[in-house]
C-alpha cells in the first residue's frame, strides 16, 4: 500500500507526581496516563522522493523540520536507510483536532502515528516495544501514545506498565483557545519552587514509586472504581500552573460546582478535564460550562476514555 491514514488519540493524566531530579536533567515522574477519543488523523503518502514533507493547517503547528511528526519520519529514515532508499519519503498531512500546547500530547501522538505508519508502509515488521523504544528518542510521551489505553508511566514517562482497561468514562475537556503552556516552563518553574521537597536518594524514589504502585489510585483502577478514581485525581503541576493562570483555576472551580466524578488539569495544562459516568452527563456539564463562562475564547470537547493507541482509520 502507498498510503495510510492513522488515528492518533490524545491523552490525559489521571495522576502526575514529580519525585525529583534525574541526572539527565529531566524529572523522575510517576503518572497514570489515559487515552481519550479526541484524536488527530495523520495521513502518510509515499511521495517517491528523498524529501520528507509535513503539512498541517493549524496556525500553531510548524510545517518544517521542527514538527515532531517530521522528526519521527527523519528518525525512521536514519534507522532504516535501506527501506528509505528503496521506498522513498512520505508526505505527512496532520488533520488537527487536538488543541496545541494543551497538555494532551498532541505532538507526541502525531510522532507515534508516523512511527507506526512508516513501519507499515515500509513493511519493517517492528514490534510495538521496538516502535516504543524509537519513540522514546523523540519525547517522553511518545511510547505511551503508541500503545494507548491506561498505563502507569515512570522514569521520564517512557517506562510503561499496562493497567487494566477502564470502563469507558466520559470526559469534558476545557481550554482557552488563546492560552497554551510550555511544558519546559511548567517543569522549570516547579523545580524553582519545590526543589527542596525533591527525593534525592534513588532508594527514596524507588520506595515512593512502590507506594504509588500499591496505593489507592492503582487499587481504584484495578477495581474499576470510577468514583474513587475521580476523587484520587492528582497533578503536581497544578501547583505552578494554576496560580500563574487564574482563568484555568476558575475553570476547575466551575467544573467542581457541577459535582462531576472529579476534575483536574492534564499534564502541564492548560486543559482542565472533568469525568462523568455517561455521555448525557458530560454533554450537560459542557453546556453548563458554556452558559457559566460566556467567553468565546473557551473551547469545550466531550470525549470518552479509549482503549486504543495509534490505529488505522476505518
Ligand atoms: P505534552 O502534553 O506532550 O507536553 P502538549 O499537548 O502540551 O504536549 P503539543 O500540542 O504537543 O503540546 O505542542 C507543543 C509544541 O510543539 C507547540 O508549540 C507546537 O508548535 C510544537 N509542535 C511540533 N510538532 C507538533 C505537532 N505535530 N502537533 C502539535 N504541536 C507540535
Amino acid at each position: 500500500m502507498r498510503s495510510y491514514s492513522l488515528i492518533a488519540p490524545a491523552k490525559i493524566n489521571l495522576y502526575l507526581e514529580i519525585l525529583g531530579d534525574r541526572p539527565d536533567g529531566y524529572h523522575e515522574l510517576v503518572m497514570v496516563m489515559q487515552s481519550v477519543d479526541l484524536a488527530d488523523r495523520v495521513d502518510l503518502r509515499s511521495n517517491s522522493t528523498e524529501t520528507m514533507r509535513v503539512h498541517c493547517d493549524h496556525p500553531l503547528v510548524p510545517n518544517d523540520t521542527s514538527n515532531l511528526a517530521y522528526r519521527a519520519a527523519y528518525l525512521m529514515s536514519q534507522q532504516f536507510p535501506q527501506a528509505f532508499a528503496q521506498l522513498g519519503a512520505v508526505d505527512i498531512t496532520i488533520h488537527k483536532q487536538i488543541p496545541v500546547g494543551a497538555g494532551l500530547a498532541g505532538g507526541s501522538t502525531n510522532a507515534a502515528a508516523v512511527l507506526m505508519g512508516l513501519n507499515l508502509l515500509w513493511e519493517l515488521g517492528l514490534t510495538q516495544p521496538e516502535i516504543q523504544e524509537l519513540g522514546a528518542q523523540l519525547g517522553s510521551d511518545v511510547p505511551f501514545c503508541v500503545a494507548g489505553g491506561t498505563a502507569l508511566a515512570t522514569g521520564r514517562g517512557e517506562k510503561l506498565d499496562t493497567l487494566p482497561d477502564l470502563d469507558k468514562l466520559h470526559v469534558v475537556l476545557a481550554k482557552y483557545r488563546s492560552l497554551s503552556v510550555s511544558t519546559p516552563w511548567a517543569y522549570q518553574t516547579y523545580r524553582q519552587q519545590f526543589e527542596s521537597s525533591y527525593l534525592r536518594e534513588t532508594t527514596a524514589q524507588v520506595n515512593r514509586r512502590r507506594e504509588v504502585h500499591s496505593g489507592a489510585m492503582l487499587s481504584a483502577i484495578a477495581h474499576r472504581d470510577s468514583t474513587q478514581i475521580g476523587q484520587l485525581l492528582h497533578n503536581d503541576l497544578e501547583k505552578v500552573v494554576l496560580p500563574h493562570h487564574p482563568k484555568v483555576a476558575e475553570l476547575q472551580k466551575r467544573f467542581r460546582e457541577s459535582q462531576p466524578l472529579g476534575t483536574m488539569m492534564s499534564g502541564s495544562g492548560p486543559t482542565v478535564f472533568a469525568l462523568t459516568h455517561t455521555q448525557a452527563e458530560a454533554q450537560q456539564l459542557s453546556d453548563q460550562m458554556r452558559s457559566a463562562i460566556a467567553d468565546p475564547d473557551l473551547e469545550l470537547w466531550v470525549a470518552q476514555f479509549s482503549h486504543c493507541g495509534i490505529h488505522i482509520a476505518q
